[in-house]
């Protein structure tokens, strides 16, 4: 059977900014080739059984030739694939999207086209430019500034200059001082606003303002690389009133997000919508124990319990899971009792209908061991290593309770010398720590002998600072143990 092409734009560079229908197309790819401006988060939702091609420039290495790009776009949908073609930006805007359709479109194979957000445009607004403003333009032009090997840039500066819109060059990091030289031989007055945008729309995007007649050593002088895009026209003189981006609290730093990968989307995203650079670095991940003939056997006398309190989000799955696997659901919980640690937790437990009966004002283990109203038993379905803080509690109070190991944490050791390598050169400055598992995942993966002392661990709560500051690591502790506690807590770094 004959497969389909879908050429994805996939935006310029921060993940959020791909297409929901692109999104869609990624998630159902048998097959996906993409270039080398395509984040990291976006080739994240590759599925794991899709065949990934990486067709982009590398250092050293050359990049695949436009010709054999073709090539396999059609060798992959002839062979029955549902293939996406993932471009930087919008796939037509100098993307050579066309050349790659004419192939397909010669031998008959279906393909669609998922426009992208080009970087044309929201480079320029990641930079605080509105390409038009009704004061100062009524037209907007976009140039490349490509110049092939030898030969004289092909640009009419005079009919650019005529125009007087607001001008945005591609590709033209190399060729600046020449575009700048052409627009003013043709005429533009030398004041005309400017800037040039590198890596826009990412943490480590760069403004630099100018005008046209020193754009070019602006340019120069700050050594800005490719991607970049320069602006020229009036609208550029908004950009520092319009700053929004660079403005964002959490701009220029870096965090390294350690939670198990199944977990670690809501921290991670909300440190990128504050302009933090991400690393996302799972230390940890969580297995069911199964088969669990102690969780089988409680659930089979529930009204042997007078409460069942859930430490995790995991816990209650797992929970949840097993009691769905003997044939019962939500309704056999209707004489017990439920506590939950956290809102998190709560949050799982409400995914069953459920309303957690008690929350501990602080949301640690030891809170909930000394404040959970209880006078019967307790059923504790948790982590093989859980904390002894909440059983130490209950047992001070007389409180009767059985302990479930459910779930085994497993530290992934990543050993990522990337990570200790920027650890060693005091790079990194925030870990954010979510659970006294990840302390230990983490210093297990960087070794116990790096220089932790170097970064600042972002901690949950008190019982996972104590395990960061067992290894040196000093600590800030969110004031509530949450998500987005910990996002508050990141939010008043200086
Ligand atoms: N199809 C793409 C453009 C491809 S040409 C789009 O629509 O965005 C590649 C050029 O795009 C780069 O040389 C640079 O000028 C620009 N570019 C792409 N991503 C960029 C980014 N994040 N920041 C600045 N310029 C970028």
């Amino acid at each position: 059977m004959m497969g389909h092409v879908t050429l994805v734009g996939a935006g310029p560079g921060d993940p959020g900014l791909l297409t929901l229908k692109g999104k869609k197309a990624i998630e159902r790819a048998d097959v996906v080739v993409f270039d080398r401006l395509v984040s990291r988060s976006i080739l994240a939702l590759i599925p794991p059984t899709a065949k990934a091609i990486d067709v982009g420039k590398r250092v050293n290495v050359h990049p695949v030739p436009q010709e054999e790009i073709n090539q396999i776009l059609l060798r992959e949908a002839l062979g029955g694939a549902n293939v996406v073609r993932l471009k930087g930006g919008d796939p037509f805007l100098f993307g050579r999207g066309g050349e790659e359709l004419e192939l397909l479109a010669q031998h008959q194979v279906p393909f669609q086209v998922v426009p992208g957000v080009t970087s044309a445009l929201a480079v320029p607004a990641y930079g605080g430019i509105p390409v038009t403003h009704r004061d100062c333009c009524s037209s907007l032009h976009i140039v490349t500034g490509h110049q092939r090997a030898g030969k004289a840039l092909d640009i009419d500066f005079d009919a650019l200059v005529a125009t007087r819109g607001t001008l945005v060059f591609l590709m033209g990091v190399s060729a600046l001082p020449q575009i700048c030289e052409g627009l003013l031989k043709a005429g533009m007055d030398p004041n005309t606003p400017a800037a040039i945008v590198e890596r826009g729309t990412t943490p480590a995007q760069r403004r630099i303002s100018a005008t046209l007649s020193t754009l070019a050593q602006a340019a120069q002088d700050h050594q800005v690389v490719s991607p970049a895009i320069s602006v020229v026209g009036g609208v550029c003189a908004l950009a520092d009133s319009f700053d929004w981006f660079d403005a964002l609290p959490l701009k220029g730093r870096t965090f390294v997000v350690t939670r198990p990968a199944a977990r670690k989307g809501t921290l991670a995203q909300g440190l990128r919508e504050l302009g933090a650079k991400v690393w996302e670095y799972p230390c940890i991940h969580t297995t069911p124990i199964t088969p669990c003939p102690p969780l089988t056997a409680a659930l089979e006398r529930l009204e042997a319990y007078q409460w069942i309190a859930f430490t995790s989000p995991v816990g209650v799955g797992v929970f949840f899971d097993a009691l769905n696997g003997q044939g019962k659901d939500s309704r056999a919980l209707a004489g017990v009792k439920l506590a939950a640690i956290g809102p998190g937790t709560a949050a799982a437990l409400k995914k069953y209908g459920l309303t957690a009966d008690y929350v501990p004002a602080v949301y640690s283990a030891q809170d909930l061991g000394q404040g959970i109203p209880a006078t019967g038993t307790v059923l504790l379905p948790r982590a093989e290593e859980g904390s002894p803080l909440l059983t130490q509690a209950l047992t001070q109070r007389g409180i009767p309770y059985e302990e479930l190991a459910v779930y085994t944490t497993h530290y992934d050791n990543p050993r990522s010398p990337e990570l200790r390598e920027a650890l060693e050169a005091g790079e990194l400055s925030y870990v954010t720590f979510t659970s006294a598992s990840t302390v230990k995942g983490f210093v297990a993966s960087v070794g116990e002998d790096a220089p932790l002392g170097n970064i600042t661990g972002l901690c949950i709560g008190h019982q996972t600072a104590q395990e960061a500051q067992r290894h040196g690591i000093p600590v800030l502790i969110a004031e509530e143990a949450t998500i987005p506690g910990l996002l508050r807590l990141a939010q008043t770094l200086q």
